[in-house]
């Protein structure tokens, strides 16, 4: 549970202020890999924990079958499904020993976030940690797993949240919000509007069908705390509190209070992290550290790339990047590539091309290495496309749609 409450263009939780957008933009930032590397932790547990669920719904998916064999559909309406119970379903010691490991691991990862800290993923990780110490002790297997379980409940829906958030916003900050010509509240909040209800929506918006818990939803369930305050000029007011159990209701709040205060969260053409503005400027570079040099902001390293890019060719490191770009633009033009491929794959090109340059990270003959359609893909996480016709249908929904960011893994 995380108290919260709005004043102004700030929103304060867990008793620090903040700006409104800022805690989007950080959970906005998580990558793919740091995502998944959560997520394949907790699946660890998943399945130590989960054994004897699956084993039964096996079983009892046969027996039904059975039943609808031999007596219809009147044999299938007078089987009993057996659901089974914590008694029959909870693993033995060495399972719940290593499924709580696992998820330990899983609640430290977490709590490096900003948004996960919001939700004392300490706290859990601390509760996994004693119960493992005190199981054996008190030796009650049922109640050590019905406390792990709720953990996993607890790490599960986070993480889940945080995925149906990422993905859905992550669309619509790349191609709503920062295509907009007019930059104000307003139009913010029309873009939402359009993006949540036209069309496209269904695509956008994640929203699977067979996985119910799984949804951006558009009802939050909402506890009010009325609470009278002094301000600091001395008059009182009830401020409101509310109180958020789940991890994608505090980021819709941040996000669509944000957008309805005027702050806009823009992606860094540089880093491709998220970072939020407070007025409708057009700012394409984040003011923090860059990755790919550490003592200078994005901005800083956009600017000295963009002079690089402008120079004439005259040394071989220029060389090699300028025939890379070409090259990229190409397969762009024949289709062979997205748009939003190209931009990762130049933005992975620049990377190495500025520590070639300006960091004497790599030779020449290492740059152009670098700089081969072979490396730059596989660094991508993508396969180089076959050379030829180009496939017809080159849908902008395949995949390098979300640039490397938040995916759940298959
Ligand atoms: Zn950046």
């Amino acid at each position: 549970m995380a108290y919260v409450c709005i004043k102004g263009n700030k929103i304060e939780v867990g008793g620090v202020s903040l700006m409104l957008g800022e805690i989007s933009a950080a959970a906005l930032s998580i990558t793919r890999k740091e995502f998944e590397k959560m997520y394949e932790s907790m699946s660890k547990a998943d399945r130590l924990l989960f054994q004897n669920k699956y084993d039964l719904q096996c079983q009892e998916t046969t027996k039904m079958i059975n039943a609808l064999a031999d007596g219809g559909l009147e044999g299938l309406k007078k089987y009993d499904l057996n659901e089974g119970t914590d008694e029959e379903l909870a693993p033995g010691y060495p399972e719940l020993n290593e499924a709580s490991e696992h998820l330990a691991r899983t609640a430290e990862l977490m709590n490096k976030y900003q948004i996960f800290q919001l939700f004392n993923m300490d706290s859990l990780e601390g509760l996994l940690n004693e119960t493992r110490k005190y199981a054996e002790t008190i030796n009650d297997r049922i109640t050590t797993f019905k406390i792990i379980k709720m953990c996993y409940n607890d790490i599960k829906d986070h993480l889940d949240d945080l995925f149906v958030f990422n993905k859905t916003i992550l669309k619509f900050i790349i191609y709503r919000l920062m295509k907009l010509e007019k930059r104000n509240a307003s139009e913010y909040i029309k873009a939402y509007a359009d993006f949540t209800q036209d069309d496209e929506a269904w695509r956008n918006v994640v929203n699977p069908f067979n996985t119910p818990k799984m949804n951006y939803d558009f009802y939050d369930k909402l506890y009010m705390q009325l609470y009278p305050m002094e301000t600091d000029d001395g008059t009182y007011v009830i401020a409101e509190y509310y109180a958020i159990e789940t991890v994608q209701f505090l980021l819709k709040l941040d996000f669509l209070k944000a957008l309805s205060v005027g702050h806009q969260i823009r992606r860094c053409e540089s880093c491709g992290r998220f970072f939020m503005v407070t007025k409708g400027f057009k700012t394409k570079y984040c003011p923090t550290a860059s990755p790919i040099d550490p003592n200078k902001t994005c901005e800083q390293v956009a600017r000295r790339e963009k002079r690089m890019r402008e120079k004439k060719a005259d040394d071989p490191k220029t060389e090699s990047y300028n025939r890379c770009i070409t090259r990229l633009t190409r397969m762009l033009e024949r289709g062979s590539i997205t748009e939003e491929q190209k931009q990762m794959l130049v933005q992975k090109a620049a990377e190495y091309a500025y520590q070639a340059r300006f960091m004497a990270k790599y030779s020449d003959k290492e740059l152009e290495e670098k700089l081969s359609s072979k490396n730059l893909y596989r660094e991508c996480g993508m396969t180089p496309p076959k050379r030829g016709r180009p496939p017809k249908n080159n849908s902008s929904d395949s995949s390098g749609t979300d640039n490397g960011q938040t995916e759940k893994p298959a």
